[in-house]
């Protein structure tokens, strides 16, 4: 591993699955914080509020606090905010939370999550119509799936990719692979990007993106992993089993 100052971890896949820790996720946390190097958490849930995130988190007994875990619907707001956007959210009612107080009359913009069950035909019309009249499609991520406790789940690009052909437009993604998410977490920590090592189980939105956005990456054979994302890697990024594995090469790196 080149030269590391800080390092940026997926939760989902990672440090957990579904309510349980993954073998070694807590140990390797309190291992991470020992070492002279900067953390953030980096996930693009959006189906969890940002406190109740955290403290599921904490729940898990994963030491992170609230200024160290960085969402993909936070950084989703911040964009609003600065726009002085008026969201449709096509998001999971627990997700409220996060979009708390921004104005919601007369839309124009849409937003899109991981609305799992509450995707509707006619909140997906509602959405086509903005669109169709001009509004900019913000997608808060854009995976494809996850892994939960009773398998694979369609994650929020799917919807996405729907509402593109529709509409015949692109989305603006805002999570994880973006670039902005990667290089918000290297600016909290006061680092370039390629002083940074963005750790996931998702070999797209979160290894080959972090490697786009000049990061260093690894792949952990856990979560979302198939053998065959270890493929499209070839050197670009090494291949742990777990979050301790990598945690061992990181500390004898250092
Ligand atoms: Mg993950």
């Amino acid at each position: 591993m080149a030269s590391v100052q800080g390092c940026l971890l997926d939760l989902s896949g990672v440090l957990h699955v579904g309510s349980a820790p993954l073998p070694g996720a807590r140990e390797a946390v309190s291992r991470l914080r020992r070492l002279p190097i900067g953390l953030r958490f980096l996930t693009n849930t959006s189906r969890t509020p940002h406190a109740l995130l955290l403290a599921q988190m904490n729940q898990m007994g994963l030491d992170i606090t609230a200024g160290e875990l960085l969402t993909a619907p936070l950084a989703t707001r911040l964009v609003l905010e600065h726009r002085g956007l008026r969201p449709y959210l096509l998001i999971h009612p627990h997700l409220r939370p996060d979009f708390a107080g921004l104005p919601r009359h007369r839309p124009n913009a849409v937003v899109v999550g991981d609305a799992g069950p509450y995707f509707s035909y006619q909140r997906l019309n509602c959405a086509l119509r903005l669109l169709m009249e001009g509004a900019p499609l913000l997608a808060i991520a854009q995976n494809r799936y996850f892994m939960a406790a009773d398998g694979l789940n369609l994650d929020a690009g799917a919807f996405v990719a729907g509402l593109e052909y529709a509409a015949g437009l692109r989305a603006e993604v805002i999570g994880k692979p973006a670039a902005a998410m990667f290089h918000a977490a290297c600016a909290q920590l006061g680092l370039s990007p390629d002083q940074v090592v963005m750790v996931g189980d998702d070999v797209e939105a979160d290894v080959l993106g972090a490697l786009d956005a000049g990061l260093q990456a690894a792949l952990v054979r856990t979560g979302k992993f198939r053998e065959t994302d270890a493929d499209q890697l070839g050197n670009g990024a090494p291949v742990y089993a777990d979050v301790m594995d990598f945690v061992d090469h990181l500390e004898a790196s250092l």
